[in-house]
């Protein structure tokens, strides 16, 4: 049976009211006993007068009110409803509720993309005088908020080796308020310990906020892991589609709360209600992109490990993974993401991309078709040679994203473009 907060307006006030002002908790989740699939279709839709099926498009800037009074009570936060998209609507309440259900968040704020979710984040919770810890592997531009862009603001970070969990204990100082990473990392998918870094952060009183995209909410949930915080680039296995840029942070009623709701309100870096609403028809759907699209990335590394032209091979759930122990204990199945060196470098990493002929050549990932990337000249590019060679990047590193294709079609576009290589 659909619960009866799913239809019933009751339940579309109360989160109408968290929506408006943060005056009221949008609570735990309102579906403990369901699965996610079943959440992914059912949370948070918000049905109007007119009882349609698929959610509707509230493509509106703002509302408007019956009376002066109303309005007064509404910006009081007295009236619950709407005011203004740039700090909330319906279709952005919907996605972000049903985010919530899936991740087992008690609250969330989504953002225009995910480097918007990244920004504010890091930024919205800090002064000058913090300090901030990060794993190194990180997609570039996480790696540009922390490495370039906090500091200029006078908080200072340390960039830690994230699977040497003494180097994160030795970089914790007084003043570490946050801590960062994603896991598997982009593009080299190495597996963080989740538990063991949160547990360092705390520690030191400081949190740890942690980029899930890789993982996906399918397969890791980090706060169930001891994290406080998690964002992700909707962008990616969210739309699924390749059509919208979106992000989204989840974290407790008190952290969004405090740190998160009124920074965004005042500065703006808000999902347009359209982009929420497709978001929001993509995570019907999420389930089982993910877990076909992780089959054929499992079938194309079995088909691919001991191929002659690939120096080193990486995915998270074959037994050859560096992390193999910790891939079985915080993840739930492996990724739609898989990490190749092509023998013979730059040249030989080229002639093969431009031989595919299914697989498309592409900086983006998690999408229906089949995308891969050469991180050296695209994401990482910004990074010198020696700190890319750090990170396991090599000239012919290849990062694949596997889409919804026939495993087979895939394998063979992949064999004979490696013929090529
Ligand atoms: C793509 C990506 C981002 C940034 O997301 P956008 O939606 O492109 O802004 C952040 N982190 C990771 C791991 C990503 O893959």
């Amino acid at each position: 049976m659909i619960p009866a907060f799913c239809l019933k307006a009751g339940f579309f006030m109360a989160d109408v009211r968290a929506a408006i002002g943060g005056h009221m908790s949008i609570g735990k989740p309102a579906t403990p006993s369901y699965h996610p699939e079943t959440r992914l279709i059912h949370a948070g839709v918000l049905r109007s007068q007119f009882n349609e099926t698929a959610e509707a498009l509230f493509l509106t800037q703002g509302f408007v009110y019956d009376t002066a009074e109303q309005c007064e009570a509404r910006f009081n936060g007295e009236d619950p409803g709407f005011i203004y998209s740039r700090f909330s609507n319906p279709n952005v309440a919907m996605f972000e509720r049903r985010m919530c259900e899936l991740e087992g968040a008690e609250a969330a704020r989504s953002t225009a993309t995910g480097m918007a979710a990244v920004t504010t984040a890091m930024l919205a919770p800090l002064r000058a005088g913090d300090h901030v810890v990060a794993a190194k592997a990180m997609f570039g531009s996480c790696r540009y908020v922390v490495e370039d862009l906090l500091p200029r603001y006078g908080i200072a970070s340390t960039l830690v080796d994230g699977l040497d969990l003494d180097q994160w204990r030795d970089a914790m100082r007084p003043n570490t308020r946050s801590c960062f990473l994603e896991s598997p990392t982009n593009p080299t998918l190495d597996v963080l310990d989740i538990g063991a870094i949160a547990a360092i952060a705390h520690d030191a009183g400081a949190r740890l906020i942690v980029d899930n995209v890789f993982a996906t909410p399918i397969w890791q949930s980090p706060l169930s892991l001891g994290a406080d915080v998690v964002v992700y680039s909707a962008t990616k296995h969210i739309d699924g589609q390749g059509r919208c840029l979106g992000g989204v942070i989840l974290s407790s009623d008190a952290f969004i709360q405090e740190h998160i709701h009124t920074f965004l309100r005042q500065t703006g870096p808000s999902i347009s209600p359209f982009n929420a609403w497709t978001l929001t028809k993509g995570l019907e759907t999420l389930a089982i992109r993910v877990r076909q699209q992780t089959a054929n990335a499992a079938a194309i590394a079995d088909a691919l490990a001991a191929h002659p032209k690939i120096a080193r091979l990486i995915y998270p759930s074959r037994a050859d993974h560096p992390q193999a122990d910790l891939v079985k204990k915080q993840m739930r199945a492996g990724s739609t993401l898989i990490g190749f060196e092509v023998k013979g470098g730059k040249a030989a990493a080229f002639r093969f991309l431009n031989a595919l002929k299914l697989a498309r050549i592409s900086n983006n990932l998690g999408d229906a078709r089949s995308l891969v990337t050469h991180p050296a000249t695209t994401t990482h590019q910004r990074l010198p040679i020696e700190a890319r060679a750090e990170l396991g990047i090599g000239e012919g590193f290849v990062r694949f994203s596997a889409g919804l294709e026939h495993a087979d079609d895939l394998i063979d576009d992949i064999d004979a473009a490696l013929e090529t290589a």
